[in-house]
């Protein structure tokens, strides 16, 4: 029997990555399109996935289209990965932040509830719970301390998939995500707007790289091996929580230092500190431990920062060259 999965956020970076493993593995794979934006589908696209899924109009704040989702699809597991999901905008938003990312979690678990309580659902949490931490390494052990309206909305849905799991008995699990990158990453994050800047200033587009907090240090992995992650929750017997990371840390600067430096430029010459990308509440460090995920998954990622920052240059400098 061809299993089936559904995916919100398939347009997103993660959902490509994922849409990908599942038909690897021989998923039929059904995914959420809100019809919003201009070219949404374009990481699709780039990876020649579009004819190979099928997309289903909906959008996240729209139960019924959830419960068409599911009507249509009839799938064995649900990965809820649309969110609001960018921090930063999530101050200028916090209530459509609060809506997607948090009451849509709660959509798709309803209408899980409702269609078929046997369906396997996965939530796309985030380190970002952590916030202010408290101790030097986060498991799923560790409280949360959200900063930011995105971070508060994710707790909501973090409680509402374990919640599902112990009133409903579903097969809810939470992935709680440290951030993961790859070059189909939105350029709106720290990591791609970098190593698009990088790509510009070296063919000669841009001069300067305007960024934030050069200080703040994030845990940051490979996206595609980041969904492996999640598939293998909904392989398991139990479902659960699981942090999920690769147990590193480095700053901004760091990450700046290493892809300057790929194409060989001092990061020094072109990157100038701006207050506007200043954030009203900062999440200094993040820090992975993700032992469980290493043992009860069997969840072994192996990408270095340095081969995650060459394949994002890499990409980049062929986008750039192409345009
Ligand atoms: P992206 O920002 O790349 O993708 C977000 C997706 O959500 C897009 O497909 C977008 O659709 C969709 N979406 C936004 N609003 C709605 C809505 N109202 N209804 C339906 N869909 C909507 O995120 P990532 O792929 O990077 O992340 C996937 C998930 O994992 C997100 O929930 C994110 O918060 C979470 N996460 C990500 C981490 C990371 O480092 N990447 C770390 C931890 C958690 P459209 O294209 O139409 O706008
Ligand atoms: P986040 O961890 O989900 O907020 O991922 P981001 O990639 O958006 O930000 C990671 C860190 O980079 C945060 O601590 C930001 O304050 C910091 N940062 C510094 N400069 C920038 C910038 O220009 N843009 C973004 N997005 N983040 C920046």
């Amino acid at each position: 029997m061809t299993k089936k999965a559904y995916i919100t956020g398939i347009s997103g970076q993660d959902g490509a990555y994922l849409a990908r493993l599942l038909l690897g593995k021989g998923y039929e794979v059904f995914g959420l399109q809100t019809r919003r934006g201009s070219d949404t589908l374009w990481r699709l696209r780039e990876m020649e996935l579009l004819d190979k899924v099928t997309l289903l109009d909906g959008d996240l704040l729209d139960l019924s289209s959830q419960l068409r989702a599911l009507e249509k699809s009839q799938p064995d597991e649900v990965y809820n990965l649309a969110a609001q999901s960018f921090v930063a905008t999530s101050w200028t938003q916090p209530v459509l932040t609060a809506q997607v990312t948090g009451i849509g979690a709660l959509n798709v678990l309803e209408a899980v509830r409702i269609f078929n309580s046997r369906v396997r659902f996965y939530q796309a949490s985030s380190s970002e719970m952590f916030g202010k931490v408290e101790s030097d390494k986060q498991s799923e052990k560790v409280k949360f301390h959200p900063r930011s309206p995105y971070a508060f909305s994710k707790v909501f849905a973090h409680w509402a998939t374990i919640n599902y799991r112990e009133s409903f008995g579903i097969h809810a699990s939470s992935g709680i995500l440290f951030n993961h990158e790859s070059p189909l990453r939105g350029l709106e994050f720290v990591t791609r707007k970098i190593t698009d800047g990088v790509a510009r200033i070296k063919l000669g587009k841009q001069e300067k790289l305007a960024l934030g907090n050069l200080d703040a240090r994030r845990d940051w992995g490979y996206a595609e091996d980041y969904v492996e992650a999640m598939w293998l929750m909904l392989q398991q017997d139990e479902p659960d929580d699981y942090a999920v990371g690769m147990g590193r840390t480095n700053s901004v600067r760091e990450f700046c230092e290493l892809a300057f430096g790929h194409v060989g430029l001092d990061y020094q010459q072109h990157v100038v500190v701006d207050p506007a990308f200043y954030r009203p509440a900062e999440v200094d460090v993040l820090f992975a431990d993700p032992s469980k995920a290493r043992q009860k998954l069997g969840w072994n990622p192996q990408t270095t920062l340095a081969e995650l920052v060459r394949m994002m240059v890499d990409a980049d400098l062929k986008r750039v060259e192409r345009e």
